[in-house]
């Protein structure tokens, strides 16, 4: 594998090393899956980053979804100055906590009232909180390859760093923790009938990726989301659509909004958000029908707090972002992850690799097999070891991809034909690697 070296990257990772356990403050941006040292980035402008070497790159992670309108557009960059210049937070409630929930609401017809929070994971958490309290019940449905940020209760056969790593599961999370959370694989309506056969008066919710995207990209099959929301339905239990990476990047309204298109006849309980909605800072959501969000404090018993949740500067980015993400913005987006599709899947058909183009919405990846993959077990037993000779190929020629085989591709809008040139120029190269690579 040809890995260059990144002095100036180096010599940061060598303090971060010492100071920060594996030298990173989330794996997914460690390299451990594909070698070498990971690239300190130090600005951005657009589609492009710039590490500490001072190389640039083509930028295909947009910090894992919510660069999508490209690094430091101006609007976004102008509203955060300003907010800035009149204070970082202040513990009460403030206008740009109600614009950004008015700007959900506007957008999601099935979230009647959101609360905000900081992170996918405190979104994710809270809205199983507020499941189990409304109904009454305990267990939770989710499925394997399924990431819902690090949740004790879903950290069971979770994907992203999770699947990476090929980690079994978290250690630190006790049994008990996990002992009311039924793990099924994904597109699996079968299992799904029969967890809920065994188990259905003790089940609050299932809880899926509206899209599954953090095993590589693995759509839900046609009819899957509806069907788990009628069967959760039939049950008494609750259906939460996991938007944190859909939501606001696959359309206006996220995978709902796909969906909505062809059935606007069902909608889920609860929704979750982050990533995009937060324009680059910490900001995320659940919302959902109004009868089900006043069980929340102070409204009612469910118990849910952030001292800085709705921050000044994050919900100015966030609204200022959801305000630029017109339709003209998600055409173009849809055209750019086409034509990324087609030229990376060309150059590797050219060298006889094999893959799946895997497609949700604008997200996408590629798995080496030649089978199709509905779930996660058929995403880890695609040819993974190709990846990092792929990965290191693309970054020696100036293309920043997620540093793993089951992570989604982003692209953002200011992404254009110089950079899908960009990438035209590199990929041939990383295909040959590709093909050359070898099984350890
Ligand atoms: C990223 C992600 C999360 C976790 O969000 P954080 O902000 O990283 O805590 C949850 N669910 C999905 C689907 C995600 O992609």
């Amino acid at each position: 594998m040809n890995i260059q070296p990144a002095p100036a990257s180096q010599a940061l990772f060598d303090r971060a090393l010492a100071v920060t356990p594996g030298g990173v403050n989330s794996p997914v941006r460690a390299f451990q899956a594909v070698g070498g040292t990971p690239r300190f980035m130090v600005s951005g402008d657009g589609p492009y980053i710039t590490d500490a070497d001072g190389r640039t790159y083509v930028d295909l992670v947009g910090s894992w979804g919510p660069m999508i309108l490209g690094h430091r557009r101006a609007e976004v960059i102008d509203a955060i100055q300003a907010a800035v210049a009149r204070g970082t937070s202040f513990g009460t409630p403030g206008e740009g906590e109600v614009a950004l929930g008015e700007e959900i609401v506007a957008r999601i017809q099935p979230v009647e009232q959101v609360r905000l929070v900081s992170s996918g994971t405190e979104a994710t958490m809270s809205a199983i909180r507020l499941a189990r309290g409304f109904t009454g019940r305990t267990k939770v449905v989710k499925f394997i390859g399924c990431y819902h940020g690090h949740v004790d209760a879903l950290l069971a056969a979770a994907g992203s760093g999770v699947a990476t790593l090929a980690l079994p599961d978290s250690s630190g999370v006790s049994a008990s923790t996990t002992a009311d959370t039924i793990v099924l694989p994904y597109n699996n309506l079968a299992a799904v009938e029969a967890a809920f056969a065994a188990h259905g008066d003790d089940i609050a919710c299932i809880i899926t990726e509206a899209a599954a995207a953090n095993m590589g990209v693995v759509p839900p099959a046609p009819g899957f989301n509806k069907a788990l929301h009628d069967i959760a339905h039939r049950h008494g239990a609750l259906f939460i659509s996991d938007e944190v990476m859909t939501g606001f990047r696959v359309s206006r309204a996220g995978w709902y909004g796909l969906e909505a298109a062809t059935d606007a006849t069902w909608a889920p309980d609860l929704l979750t958000f982050g990533k995009v909605m937060g324009g680059g800072l910490p900001a995320a959501a659940f919302g959902g029908r109004r009868e089900i969000m006043q069980h929340l404090a102070p409204a009612g018993s469910v118990y849910q707090a952030g001292t800085l949740s709705g921050n000044p500067i994050a919900t100015v980015a966030g609204v200022t972002t959801l305000r630029l993400l017109d339709d003209a913005v998600y055409a173009r987006l849809n055209d750019t992850a086409a034509a990324v599709q087609k030229i990376v899947s060309d150059a590797l058909a050219a060298e006889g690799v094999a893959h799946q183009v895997a497609v949700a919405g604008n997200l996408f990846s590629f798995f080496f097999t030649d089978a199709p993959v509905t779930q996660y077990a058929e995403a880890k037993a695609q040819e993974a070891f190709r990846f990092g000779a792929f990965f290191h190929e693309m970054l020696n020629q100036g293309v920043y991809l997620p540093p793993s085989a089951f992570e989604a591709w982003f692209v953002s809008n200011a992404h254009g034909d110089a950079e899908l040139e960009r990438i035209a120029a590199a990929v041939p190269a990383a295909a040959k690697a590709a093909a050359a690579a070898s099984a350890p």
